[in-house]
Formats: structure tokens, sequence, C-alpha cells
């Protein structure tokens, strides 16, 4: 059982150095609701996660990347790369793998186990995105690709799988403003914390990410096997994330 809620934000390209304004805001309403069983996290553009680094209260708000390069755990003549050592420099506790915009430019589920196997050396905690497209949606496979997904990048043992999270993102709900009808989550989602439980021996927190916004996230509330959210669009004013976090609990 996961008491722990994850509100995660995801910036994707956007935020200039201005927009950090919105994560203090963000650190100040946390400070004044002292919740402790809640993860709030920010998953920067890799501009910005220096200077978020000296600027918050990491002990209120946890720093996260969006990506790193596999081309090598440290370093090395790769033009352009990020390492996933940089990213511990930065002091980033979580990184992203397998979102579907990256899988779109090519990521395979070979680069995407690899990388869950280098931030796992490296101590970072891991947001995988699962999901899939609307055609395969239509044609009752979500469960099915999901399943794949898990069974080909996944670690067994049970030390790593405690470092993962798992944010089911269907493709057709991210910044498109549709979300899945709760019936379909509620049983979806105990698909997969079964199928978690049977394969794996382990109980992996799971997150739902697809257009969540305050106008919506009372519908997620009853969506029992849920743990938190991944945030894209609303995720980048304060305002917006924070009512989120609000209209949750209230
Ligand atoms: C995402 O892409 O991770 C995401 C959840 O985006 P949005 O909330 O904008 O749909």
């Amino acid at each position: 059982m996961h008491s722990k809620k994850h509100f995660i934000a995801n910036w994707k390209m956007n935020g200039l150095i201005k927009d950090l304004n919105h994560i203090s805001r963000v650190s100040d309403y946390l400070k004044k609701i002292k919740k402790n069983d809640f993860n709030c996290t920010f998953c920067l553009p890799y501009t910005l996660l220096g200077l978020a680094k000296s600027r918050f209260d990491l002990k209120k708000i946890n720093l996260g990347a969006q990506n790193f390069s596999v081309q090598d755990i440290n370093s090395g003549p790769y033009t352009g790369s990020i390492s996933i050592n940089m990213l511990k420099d930065l002091k980033c506790k979580y990184v992203i793998i397998g979102h579907s915009e990256l899988r779109a430019k090519g990521e395979t589920n070979l680069i995407i186990k690899t990388k869950i196997k280098y931030a796992l050396e490296k101590n970072l905690k891991i947001i995988l995105c699962v999901g899939e497209n609307l055609m395969q949606y239509k044609a009752n496979k979500s469960f099915q690709i999901v399943k794949n997904q898990l069974k080909l990048v996944l670690p067994k043992n049970k030390k790593d799988l405690r470092n993962i999270t798992i944010a089911y993102e269907p493709i057709w709900s991210i910044g498109t403003g549709i979300i899945p009808q709760n019936k379909y989550l509620n049983n979806f989602f105990n698909k997969i914390s079964y199928y978690l439980k049977k394969d794996f021996k382990f109980s992996i927190s799971l997150l739902y990410g697809g257009s969540v916004s305050s106008k919506n996230i009372k519908q997620f509330v009853n969506i029992n096997k849920c743990n938190g959210f991944l945030i894209g669009g609303a995720s980048l004013k304060s305002k917006n994330f924070i009512d989120i976090i609000k209209k949750y609990y209230n």
C-alpha cells in the first residue's frame, strides 16, 4: 500500500529563468500546508536545473530531469548530450524515462532499459512512462501494450523496483484535454497493479498522466490504485498547479 501521493510537474521544453517564480510560489504553499505523505517534484529543462538547485529548499521540492544521454553514464565526446552523472551533480532526485514524446523520436525499449540501469546505478529515482496510442486504445489493446512495455524494461529485484514509479500516460490524452473514464482507469490500474504483484512480486507506485488540470482532478480521487500524477501543461503556472493539489485534497 502506498500512502504517499506524488504531484510531478513535467515542464517539457518550457520555462525561462523568470518562470522559476512559479516554483517559489508552490514551495511557499507547500510550507504552509505541511504535508509529509507527499512528493512534489519539478522535472525542469536542463537549463533551469542548476538555478533551481541553488534557489529552492529541496526538502519541499524535489528536482527532476526529463531525459539524459545513454551514451555514457559519466562523460565523453558527445556534443549536446547530458549524462546521468551531471544530473546527480545538479541534485536531481528524479528522472523521467520512456516518455512517449521521446519514444516517438526513436527511443526503444532497449534504450529505456539501459537508461533505467544507469539511473539506478547513480541512485536516481525513476518515473517510467508507459501508455498506448489512440488506435491501440480503440482496439482494446491498452493493457497488452503497457504490460509489454513494462515486461521489456523493468528490473526484477525489489531493491531496484523500490526506486521506480510508473506513470500511465495514454498518448491520446497528453495535451488533448481528453481524459479516460473513471471506470476504465480504475479497471486499468487494478490490472496493472495485479500484474506487477504477480510477475514482479512487488507493488510499484502508479501515477496517471495526461491532461490533468484543476478542472478534472476531482475525477481522479476515486481511482483506488492511483498514487499521484504527472502533470504537463497545468504545471507551468503556480496557480494551476496549486489548485490541482488543493482540489485533490478538499
Ligand atoms: C505529459 O506529457 O507528461 C503530460 C502529462 O502532459 P499534459 O499534462 O500536458 O497532458
